[in-house]
């Protein structure tokens, strides 16, 4: 078959067991829908694969009918990545199955499982690993870039704790990978994104944790921001690496929780995670909850897997979201205040500016082991604006408040979390690396994908 000639999905059927799902397709319109509502793209095909045979089949068949091939985990990313226009959708949702080995402290994800699954099924056997702050991202996309998460401080990023992978590749191979097969694909996909192929299976490192553990939201008005945010900063030097502490600035909501008086207006959270004893948490925890004046504290024992999925209802899907991010040093007095005065012109009641906190055990961990840049750095931001889909005359309201404040933020950025780029993938996603990385994650991608399969994504080029 070449390029001319119109790829059939007869040709696909014999060699593949999932769903092939076409424009036709009743459930097409469905299928092509992933988190972001913004991202409205109509692939040739959508092939809902059950295994690694299946992702082998269908990128061989897109390779040869030539055309261009995105992969979905979780479908979470921001740019929409995991779509293309008349192209092939390898599509993962249907491969969520997670399996915990409680001897050796280690749990196998397929590459379509979401956070949920992976965080339940560990937590079954009061085992966890770092997970993201949101249930329903995606593993895959996730651990490809990094993965930071409530527990990051205390156990290290998702591609610390991964062991092994399964990858179908860009010929349509299928090898593991770990430190002791393929240890230089194995450094790539630990932060090189999806750049050198299909990762259908996962092995995590776990460690105990709960289930029950000290967590809660500490909320106080605006004017108190920059005496909390200055908090932040000072604090996490010294904490512990059981505490996880995420800062969240946005606008009440208008639930019981908050009081009336405040909803709708300007509020900044501490999402605060003890990952120790509970009586330790009370203690460590105390000076959070005796600052300033905060109008909610919901700190409390807890269920690791409700504290994992509390922050979901924010960014549920099918809203249409916004967002650019960058990796910034401590917290100096100017940086805090460009966030309180981007703060009090947030242009949405639906956007959110989550502001992430490392150091603990990410943070000691060699530059060299993975690809991950800059885990000495103190915090991420996000600037995340989020409207319904029937407001989309004000996109380019919400856009300007992002890009202002982006911009402020600038001259204090250290680069920027490759999971965290938007539409700015390709021109930033050197900034997510160092120049001794890239160079290495590019000369992998010549031996891996030297014809850029997957380029639908933080895109890292081949060699020349
Ligand atoms: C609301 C929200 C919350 C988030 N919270 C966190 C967080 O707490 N911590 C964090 O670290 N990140 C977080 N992120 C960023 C997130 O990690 C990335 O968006 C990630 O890419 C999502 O993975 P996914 O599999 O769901 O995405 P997808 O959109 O399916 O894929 C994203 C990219 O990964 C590639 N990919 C997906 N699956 C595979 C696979 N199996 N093999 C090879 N390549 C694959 C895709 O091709 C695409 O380029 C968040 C994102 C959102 C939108």
């Amino acid at each position: 078959m070449t390029m001319l000639d119109t790829p059939t999905t007869e040709s696909l059927a014999p060699d593949f067991v999932g769903e092939l799902i076409a424009p036709e397709h009743p459930a097409y319109d469905t299928a092509r829908r992933i988190w972001n509502g913004e991202i409205d793209r109509h692939p040739a095909l959508i092939a809902r694969c059950q295994g690694a045979s299946d992702v082998a089949a269908a990128l061989r068949w897109a390779r040869a009918s030539g055309l261009p091939v995105a992969v979905r985990g979780g479908g979470h990313g921001i740019a929409g990545h995991s779509l293309v226009d008349d192209g092939v959708v390898i599509d993962l949702s249907g491969m969520r199955g997670s399996v915990v080995d409680p001897v050796a402290r280690t749990v196998s994800a397929q590459g379509g499982a979401l956070n949920a699954h992976v965080d339940r099924e560990s937590q079954a056997f009061g085992l966890a690993m770092t997970s993201g702050y949101i249930s329903h991202t995606g593993i895959a996309g996730l651990t490809l870039g990094g993965g930071i998460g409530h527990l990051m401080r205390k156990t290290g990023l998702a591609i610390d704790a991964l062991r092994s992978c399964q990858v179908v590749t860009a010929d349509g191979s299928i090898v593991r990978a770990s430190e002791s097969e393929n240890a230089d694909l194995f450094w790539g996909l630990r932060g090189g994104g999806g750049n050198f192929g299909v990762v259908t299976d996962f092995t995590f490192e776990l460690q105990p944790l709960g289930p029950t553990i000290l967590a809660g939201l500490v909320a106080w008005p605006a004017d108190e921001a920059p005496m909390v945010l200055a908090f932040l900063r000072d604090f996490i030097v010294e904490a512990p690496d059981e505490v996880g502490l995420m800062a969240n600035l946005r606008l009440a909501p208008a639930l019981p929780l908050f009081p009336e008086h405040l909803h709708g207006k300007p509020i900044i959270g501490l999402v605060t995670t003890y990952a120790g004893s509970i009586e330790d948490g009370e203690r460590v925890l105390a000076p959070v909850r005796a600052l300033g004046n905060p109008v909610l504290d919901t700190i409390g024992p807890k269920a690791y897997v409700a504290h994992q999925k509390f922050l979901d209802p924010a960014v549920p899907h099918g809203r249409h979201y916004y967002w650019k991010s960058h990796r910034l040093g401590p917290l100096t007095d100017e940086v805090i205040a460009i966030i309180c005065e981007h703060l009090a012109t947030i242009s949405s009641p639906l956007s959110t500016v989550p502001i992430f906190s490392f150091g603990g055990a990410m943070s000691r961990v060699s530059e060299d082991a993975t690809a991950f840049q800059h885990r000495d750095a103190s915090h991420d931001i996000n600037i995340v604006a989020s409207w319904l889909p029937e407001q989309a005359g004000d996109a380019y309201r919400h856009r300007a408040w992002v890009a202002g404040f982006f911009n402020a933020l600038a001259p204090h950025s250290q680069g920027v979390y490759v999971n965290f780029t938007s539409d700015d993938a390709q021109t930033r996603v050197r900034d997510a690396y160092s120049p001794t990385q890239w160079h290495r994650l590019q000369a992998l991608k010549s031996t891996w994908d030297p014809d850029n399969v997957f380029r639908g994504n933080a895109n890292i080029p081949p060699l020349g």
